[in-house]
């Protein structure tokens, strides 16, 4: 018998958990990434609650394990860098922390063997025609799939692609922030240290690398626009928010300027009505990202991957697949984004969806 042909879009956390699931059970998984590689991401990812049981599922629990940050908490400092007071690790390193890179890399070693991997592309047009979906590729010409799945993050092409029209699924939380690391002047040692301020925040923290610090400059903004922005505008917009603070931060804005993997990106959520339209659907930041200050994107990608193919063995077709995965993950992304509201206002952010 033919095996079912899937499509997923996106290497990283969702896409290699769905595609190792699905292809142990039965189908022909191609998996498209825009990048040319796996992707080499610095920040860190926590696990909670039911994402260790899907990393169980997958057999990586171990290596995972072995990967740990070992975070051992985080100071709260005054303006002026006084000790104000102590967080325990799991506020930002849940109850494993593991590098991003460690978590795709494995992801990535346990299906390359059996997923057909295609780096450096992406889909150029999806048409659903009822009995299957041929994908337009932008450098690979065209194919025909049963099921296309998008894990392709907060501004996922397969969104853009299969939901058009719609309003706009990202709700910005009313903060964007600049990442960066630097040398570790101030001898952090698996350490965070967090300094909220009036509309803007600094988190700093080491972990693996002992002469490094990741620094987080976070700050309130209207809106996400400055994404769109060019890194000197972005600096600019950093420097404005921080003007005139003290404490270590004239020496964190110039290495800021001088850091090569400088990172800046709005806090959004997505949030949309249904997470599937026929023969495609969504499934992690693509489908229903809860913002990095939830500490629960990874969890959520890694569980949302393991209902969805749950549900693709137990409906007796996808329309019912899809609809079951809805029902029984919605609740939890809800409690996820409100957690992500919560929590952006420590940063600077907003507290409350806008409408
Ligand atoms: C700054 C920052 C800090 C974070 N901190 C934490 C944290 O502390 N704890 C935590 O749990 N989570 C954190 N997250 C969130 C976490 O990284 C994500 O929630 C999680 O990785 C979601 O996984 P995903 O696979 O759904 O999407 P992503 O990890 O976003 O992956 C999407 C993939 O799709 C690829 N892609 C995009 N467009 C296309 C296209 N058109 N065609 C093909 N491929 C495409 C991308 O290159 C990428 O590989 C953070 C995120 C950010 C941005």
């Amino acid at each position: 018998m033919t095996k079912p042909k899937v499509l997923i879009s996106g290497a990283s956390v969702a896409g290699p958990a769905l595609a190792h699931v699905l292809h142990r059970d039965g189908y022909d998984v191609t998996v498209v990434e825009r990048a040319p590689t796996i992707r080499d991401s610095g920040y860190a990812v926590d696990f909670r609650g039911a994402a260790f049981d899907v990393l169980a599922e997958l057999g990586i629990a171990e290596r995972i394990r072995e990967a740990d940050t070992a975070m051992r908490g985080t100071t709260l400092v005054n303006a002026d860098g006084t000790a104000a007071g102590r967080l325990p690790a799991a506020a930002f390193a849940g109850d494993l922390e593991v590098p991003k890179s460690a978590l795709t890399r494995i992801l990535h070693e346990i299906t390359c063997a059996d997923v057909r991997y295609v780096f450096g592309d992406t889909m150029t047009a999806l048409r659903d025609h009822g009995d299957g979906v041929t994908v337009e590729f932008e450098h690979g010409g065209t194919a025909d799939f049963d099921l296309v799945f998008g894990a392709d993050g907060v501004h996922s092409t397969v969104r853009r692609l299969a939901f058009d029209p719609q309003p706009n699924p990202l709700r910005h939380l009313g903060m964007s922030g600049a990442g960066f690391t630097t040398t570790n002047h101030l001898g952090l040692d698996h350490q965070g240290l967090l300094r909220p301020g009036d509309g803007s925040a600094v988190y700093l923290f080491s972990a693996g690398d002992p002469g490094r610090l990741t620094v987080s400059l976070s700050f309130a903004t209207a809106s996400p626009e400055l994404d769109r922005r060019d890194r000197a505008e972005q600096e600019r917009a950093v420097r404005a928010a921080f003007a005139g603070q003290g404490w270590e931060i004239p020496r964190l804005l110039t290495a800021m300027s001088e850091a090569d993997d400088f990172y800046f990106a709005s806090s959004c959520q997505v949030r949309l009505d249904r997470w599937s339209r026929g023969r495609i659907a969504l499934v992690g930041d693509a489908g229903y990202c809860a913002a990095p200050t939830s500490g629960m994107g990874t969890s959520q990608a890694l569980v949302g991957a393991s209902t969805l193919a749950r549900a693709l063995r137990t409906a007796g077709d996808h329309e019912t697949a899809f609809a079951a995965y809805e029902s029984e993950l919605r609740p939890y992304v809800e409690d996820n984004q409100a957690k992500g509201y919560e929590a952006a206002a420590m940063f600077g952010g907003a507290t409350q969806p806008t409408p």
